[in-house]
């Protein structure tokens, strides 16, 4: 199958060039990768749940008035994406302790903070992301004042806002990660969330059993990693019982993919609509 140009491939993503200018696809993969790369695994159907589950959070986020890079789902791997450039920053948001944050202030895990605690981490896998303040990331030029202040009070509307939504599945955002970018037009550069929100990049427990629900179950060799993220996306009504979308066997996904690409060969879209995208693969 003829491929787009590729501009990046990370850990767990790939992006080609997009249809349009300033536009660039989003291609999750199903490699799991943890603690800097030193441990790695496919896990067949990841990349499809991810991105289900992060079109499902962007578009709730959109209509919550946070600005997003997401345009839409292509297919089951891919989505369409504004190209943006990406401020080399992560931004954490913690609700309550867990892992490294219990560790490095002697906490217990799941304590509740007293408030959500903003945190910044530079983007460097050769520094293994090291925590920084806001005089790094202003003095070394990764982020303007105003830009930082936008990234903050943009972390804590996310956090309110997932917090409650993922409340409503019985699940616990105990924190995440997220990434922001430039958005440059004629008129203006905003600041705008990109990248993905998945289970990749939350801590998510389901609040009745305390069962992990997050991608700690491959770092701590838990196993069920495709089964929890399954059940994540069908506690967002994201997957219903017995819909192509539910994802349960490697078959599963294999087929879905072979249905994607027979519609793709036909002009079709996956879901049987015509298709009007101006995607090449
Ligand atoms: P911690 O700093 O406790 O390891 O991670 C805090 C939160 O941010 C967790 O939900 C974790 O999954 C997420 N996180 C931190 N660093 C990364 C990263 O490099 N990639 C992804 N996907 N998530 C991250």
């Amino acid at each position: 199958m003829a491929r787009r140009r590729q501009i990046y491939e990370g850990k767990a993503k790939v992006l080609y060039e997009g249809p349009e200018p300033g536009t660039l696809i989003q291609y999750f993969k199903d490699d799991a990768t943890a603690f800097n790369n030193q441990k790695h695994a496919v896990i067949t159907g990841k990349g499809v749940l991810n991105n289900r589950i992060s079109e499902f959070i962007m578009l709730r986020l959109g209509e919550a008035g946070i600005p997003t890079h997401f345009v839409k789902r292509l297919n089951m791997r891919e989505q369409l994406i504004r190209e943006v450039e990406i401020i080399p920053i992560e931004v954490v948001v913690r609700n309550w302790s867990a892992c490294s944050f219990a560790k490095r202030f002697k906490r217990e895990e799941g304590e509740r903070l007293p408030r959500s605690i903003v945190e910044y981490y530079y983007k460097s896998d050769e520094l293994g992301d090291p925590l920084i303040t806001e005089e790094h990331i202003t003095a070394f030029g990764w982020a303007t004042p105003q830009e930082l202040d936008d990234m903050f009070n943009l972390a804590l509307r996310i956090n309110d806002y997932l917090s409650g939504l993922f409340m409503g599945g019985r699940m616990r955002l105990v924190d995440f990660k997220i990434e922001f970018g430039r958005l440059y037009s004629a008129e203006d550069v905003r600041v705008v969330l990109a990248d993905e929100i998945s289970p990749d990049s939350c801590r998510l427990w389901d609040i009745d059993t305390g069962e992990i629900m997050d991608k700690d179950r491959f770092r701590k060799d838990m196993g069920g990693l495709r089964e929890a993220y399954q059940e994540v996306a069908r506690r967002l009504g994201i997957l219903q019982e017995g819909t192509s979308a539910d994802i349960t066997s490697l078959d599963d996904v294999k087929a879905e993919e072979k249905k994607a690409d027979e519609a793709k060969a036909e002009g079709t879209k996956a879901d049987g609509t015509k298709s009007d995208d101006k995607k090449t693969d």
